[in-house]
């Protein structure tokens, strides 16, 4: 008599379902850290977790940075470890090897490239970069800044919000890679996660002021500096106008703020006009294509 699946109960059921999510959640979240460079194979062979190392060992190569499924396989037969080997299969033996291969293949990778956008207030950056947060392909820098958190903003998150004395000690010992003041608030970019996130091949997302951005074209020789237009200059007068509370002066200082921005576009490298935020960022994906001739 053959044996029948045990029944389970929808309780039963139901348990299982949400350990199948927390297995995968927890697999992606540790090959995100691979693919970041945060973490390494090692750290899954060390792992406590069920689902770590029940993962495919080439599964986690092919995440490491600068190795693809090519090299994956190659380490892998050169190591010895079979194609469907998982992490907790490994022998020390095969361990021992796999770190020797991965020493000797030069999986430094490709830097990544530090990306500018600035644009006059109003223009709809902030609504870009948000989009941008979700794409795996960018990290989008997180500011320091001595302004007051707007309702909803987290710290860490849309911006460090240190105060001016904490900033200046930054500033003094070269915590930043440029920094500006703006509507009356100093605003930085850190420079040792910009650094880290290079380091590992990821594009870095700047979303700054034009001072600012103008620093960098000084020291980043290799930054794409994309300006962000508007589709015409009445609607950016619309879009402003449309903030609400402002007074009429300060109104009028907006705009001719926004008259001077639109001025140093010609300093960028591109300027992509905001019809649409996927439209935009289609464009920047298409611009680092044909600047690095790959795919991304
Ligand atoms: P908000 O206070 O509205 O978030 O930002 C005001 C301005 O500061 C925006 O134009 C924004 O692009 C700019 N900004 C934000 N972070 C930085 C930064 O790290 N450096 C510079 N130079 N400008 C920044």
């Amino acid at each position: 008599m053959c044996a029948q699946p045990p029944q389970l109960t929808p309780g039963q059921r139901s348990l299982a379902t949400a350990k199948s999510i927390e297995a995968r959640r927890a697999r992606a979240a540790f090959k995100a850290q691979i693919k970041s460079g945060v973490a390494t194979i090692f750290d899954a062979i060390n792992s406590q977790s069920p689902h770590i190392t029940a993962m495919r060992v080439k599964e986690l190569l092919e995440a490491v940075p600068g190795v693809g499924e090519i090299k994956a396989e190659q380490l892998m037969e050169r190591a010895k470890i079979s194609p469907t080997r998982k992490i907790a299969g490994l022998g020390d033996h095969q361990i021992l090897r796999l770190r020797e291969e991965l020493s000797l293949t030069k999986v430094e990778p490709r830097r990544g490239r530090l990306i500018v956008i600035s644009g006059p207030g109003g223009v709809g950056k902030s609504t870009i970069t948000r989009a941008l947060r979700d794409d795996p392909r960018f990290v989008v820098s997180v500011s320091a800044t001595t302004r007051d958190a707007r309702p909803g903003e987290l710290h860490g998150v849309d911006y460090f919000f240190y105060s001016e004395e904490k900033f200046s000690e930054m500033v003094a010992s070269n915590q930043f890679l440029e920094w500006a003041e703006f509507a009356g608030a100093l605003y930085g970019t850190p420079a040792q996660s910009v650094e880290k996130w290079l380091s590992v091949g990821k594009n870095v997302i700047l979303e700054i002021e034009i001072a600012g951005a103008r620093q960098i074209r000084r020291s980043e020789s290799d930054a794409l500096l994309i300006f962000i237009s508007p589709p015409s200059w009445e609607e950016l007068v619309a879009r402003l106008e449309n903030r609400g509370t402002d007074s009429p002066e300060r109104r009028a200082a907006r705009l001719e703020l926004a008259q001077e921005e639109m001025a140093s576009s010609i300093e960028f490298d591109r300027s992509i006009i905001n019809h649409e935020v996927h439209q935009v960022i289609a464009e920047m994906v298409s611009l680092l294509d044909e600047l690095d001739g790959r795919n991304h």
